[in-house]
């Protein structure tokens, strides 16, 4: 069985730490041990772990990749979000989490990140337990 979370983004780019809703789907299935599989469809949008303690990470990654990838540019995605595509493969659209005894085995700092990059949208995260 694949759950999902929906989630609404507010601004053209956010990262927003889903690692309690994942949890929280975690605790509901009730796996002890295994791999928990997070995933985006979405072509504009990625997934990523790091730090979630100091919001000043997220911030920062943000900021360095509106530098690396700036909105305007010589693009030729006609949509005109092409930024958001790049930055979408850079992040990836997946990552996989151990469970371990009932719970992600994250490290002390590691957040789960829904990464939005063409907002503001409605977005899906899928997750799988196996
Ligand atoms: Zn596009």
């Amino acid at each position: 069985m694949i759950s999902t979370i929906s989630i609404r983004t507010h601004n053209r780019s956010e990262m927003i730490d889903i690692t309690s809703m994942v949890s929280e789907r975690l605790q509901q299935a009730g796996l002890q041990e295994g791999v928990c599989h997070i995933y985006v469809q979405h072509t504009t949008a990625g997934i990523t772990i790091n730090e979630g303690a100091d919001p000043s990470v997220a911030a920062d990654i943000q900021t360095m990749l509106d530098t690396l990838v700036p909105w305007e540019g010589p693009y030729r995605h006609l949509e005109g979000n092409a930024a958001a595509h790049i930055k979408s493969s850079i992040m990836g659209s997946s990552v996989a989490v151990l469970v371990e005894s009932g719970r992600l085995k994250l490290g002390t700092w590691q957040a789960i990140f829904f990464c939005e990059f063409d907002g503001p949208r409605s977005r899906k995260v899928y997750i799988k337990f196996q």
